[in-house]
């Protein structure tokens, strides 16, 4: 919902300033969705007001629910027609993160990724970023009585390629006169964006920064992460080892395992080679993501192989998960985002 303009509307209209406090607080702290949810509106008001805003700038089409039930798609369609998807992950018993999406498509093309393989089709608004939140923690309450408590960006697109907009959607997000979630349980996935990576250590040292980082050597990051191009290795290391003195925060590493490509043994040391001139280990949690099939000609490496690096960085002194594949069977899953 866009506030600003509905303040404006509302004072234009002689409404008091009340009013627009109760729509608040309706809307971001009960997650209505529609205004005849907002009972204490004076019906006059309330017959009125949808003509001229809509509760939330985005139609939910479908919500899909995984087969264990800890997975639930959302595709949004945004005033225009594109659609976006959001997905709620039960991590833990009656925990929910929320992944949002920054962008509908994604300008990088990380090859193995179905979000990037239709390129850029524009970014979103902070109100389309944030909405996505209203609408999935109305679905939570309606359906099982349950609230959201992370969110991560870690959807489609690049967030620091649209970076206005995720700043203001983190804002509404934490605004304890709205959303009001702390910022440490918000977390922001970026490809490797230098300009962003230092711009977020100053406006959210609170929030917890993920870097896609696939490969420690630049031919190869080049091909699977292209934006590497334009910020190679020597200087995402640079801003990561910024990022961490001035936040003090540790970093996630999501690491992608592609068989063949990027899952060998000496690849795993000079990994954690890598890592070890950023910061010290205890800085780091790295997250090892077996590949979701998108289509192309990557393969997930067997279990055996993924438990074999695993341990290897382990033994190096490195804290690792193997990330479980949440809603493979909806599509929902890293990486197979598309907004079919
Ligand atoms: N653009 C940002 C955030 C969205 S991508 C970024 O790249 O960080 C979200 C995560 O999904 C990234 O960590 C990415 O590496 C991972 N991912 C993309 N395609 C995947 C696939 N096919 N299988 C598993 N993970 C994938
Ligand atoms: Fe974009 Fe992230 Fe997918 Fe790469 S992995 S194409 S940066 S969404």
């Amino acid at each position: 919902m866009d506030l600003k303009k509905l303040a404006v509307f509302l004072e234009e209209n002689g409404v008091p300033a009340f009013r627009l406090k109760q729509v608040r607080d309706a809307v971001y702290k009960n997650f209505a969705a529609s205004w005849e949810e907002i009972s204490v509106l004076p019906s006059a008001l309330r017959e009125r007001l949808p003509r001229q805003f809509r509760v939330h700038t985005l139609d939910t089409l479908e919500t899909q629910v995984s087969k264990k039930g800890n997975a639930i798609k959302f595709c949004f369609e945004l005033k225009g027609g594109l659609k976006i998807e959001s997905v709620l992950l039960n991590i833990m018993p009656e925990k929910w993160s929320l992944c949002v999406s920054t962008q509908a498509g994604c300008p990088v093309r990380c090859p193995f990724c179905a979000t990037g393989r239709k390129g850029l089709k524009r970014n979103l608004s902070p109100e389309e970023i944030s909405d996505q939140f209203l609408a999935a923690a109305h679905y939570l309450k309606v359906t099982r009585a349950q609230k959201i408590s992370g969110v991560i960006f870690m959807g489609m697109g690049e967030p620091f390629l649209n970076y206005e907009a995720v700043s203001a959607a983190i804002k509404t997000i934490t605004d304890p006169d709205l959303i009001g979630l702390g910022a440490r349980h918000v977390s922001v996935s970026t490809a490797g964006h230098v300009p962003g990576i230092r711009r977020f250590a100053k406006d959210f040292p609170q929030c917890n920064l993920a870097i896609s980082l696939q490969a420690v050597e630049d031919a190869l990051r080049s091909d699977l992460v292209p934006l590497n191009r334009n910020y190679p290795l020597s200087q995402l290391s640079r801003a990561l080892r910024d990022y961490i003195t001035t936040t003090k925060r540790r970093v996630f590493v999501e690491y992608v395992m592609l068989d063949g490509v990027n899952n060998s043994r000496s690849t795993a040391a000079r990994l954690n080679s890598w890592l070890r001139a950023v910061a010290a280990p205890k800085y780091f949690t790295v997250n090892l993501i077996p590949y979701n099939r998108t289509g192309g000609p990557y393969k997930a490496p067997a279990r055996e192989r993924i438990k074999i690096f695993s341990e290897l960085l382990g033994s190096l002194g490195l804290e690792v998960t193997v990330r479980k594949s949440l809603g493979e069977d909806i599509a929902g899953a890293c990486g197979q985002l598309a907004g079919k």
